[in-house]
């Protein structure tokens, strides 16, 4: 695993899934497996629409909420988006940003990415920015221009400083839902490009950011993948969504 300057997290990205119904079993699980009091840090981030209830389900249990996107305007008329102070005033801590779905299906471009990254700092969110390159990015041997393309574009807009409280998630996108993971060495190789990026602007800052890795993580590969110098957790999206599976996979972060 990691350095003992970085506290492993695991974070869960429900997407468009389940219901009611099913979210309130899902977190019974959750809080039931005891994934909330190992040594890893473990939030999950549930549709808009389910975060308050969730949100009260997890207290006490050590596991936190995050969105899952963001709007990176203040306020305003913005139909159908949420705000960042919105994800706050529920009890979000962290959000996620520049998801490659969103940035795929959604046509949300480096900028965009950057604008909302921006708007979680001010209000004290976490961001999770996402990074990845797509599998006709990985065999033109372009990964590592777009993963610092990605990151550039939020370094250009908010200061380095943001980065002490933010985290980094890298995800190949041929590797998202596909059941086809990024091997250790591949991972740890973007990861420390990542780090390495940061760590040009300022060195303790790079020291301390968690970097995580995502793209079809499971209970059986996570611990291999976690043992990497540079991979400090994971967001999980499918196997977040099976109790047990995912307990397993916060327990093989905390090892
Ligand atoms: C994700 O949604 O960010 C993700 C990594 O999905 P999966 O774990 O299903 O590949």
């Amino acid at each position: 695993m990691n350095s003992s300057l970085r506290k492993p997290l695991v974070a869960g990205n429900w997407k468009m899934f389940g219901n009611r119904a099913e979210a309130a079993r899902l977190v019974e699980g959750l809080v039931a497996s005891g994934a909330g009091s190992g040594p890893a840090e473990v939030v999950v981030c549930p549709p808009f629409v389910y975060l308050a209830d969730v949100g009260r389900q997890l207290q006490g249990s050590g596991i936190g909420i995050g969105g899952q996107d963001v709007c990176a305007e203040e306020t305003g008329a913005q139909t159908g988006e949420v705000a960042a102070s919105m994800l706050v005033d529920v009890g979000c801590r962290y959000v996620i940003v520049g998801h490659s779905e969103r940035r795929a299906l959604y046509s949300e471009s480096d900028d965009l990415v950057a604008r909302k990254f921006a708007a979680a700092s001010r209000h004290g969110l976490v961001p999770i920015l996402c990074v990845g390159e797509s599998l006709q990015e990985r065999e033109d041997d372009a990964t590592r221009t777009v993963i610092l393309r990605q990151l550039d574009a939020v370094l250009s807009m908010s200061d380095i400083g943001t980065f002490a409280r933010a985290v980094v998630a890298y995800e190949p996108v041929w590797a998202i839902g596909t059941g086809r993971t990024a091997s250790p060495a591949q991972a740890q190789e973007v990861h420390a490009l990542i780090r390495g990026r940061i760590g040009e602007k300022d060195a303790t800052i790079a020291a301390s950011l968690r970097v995580l890795y995502g793209g079809s993580v499971k209970a059986v590969n996570a611990a291999e993948l976690f043992a990497m110098p540079d991979v400090d957790g994971g967001l999980i999206g499918g196997a977040s969504l099976k109790a047990d599976e995912f307990a397993s996979i916060c327990a093989a972060a905390g090892r």
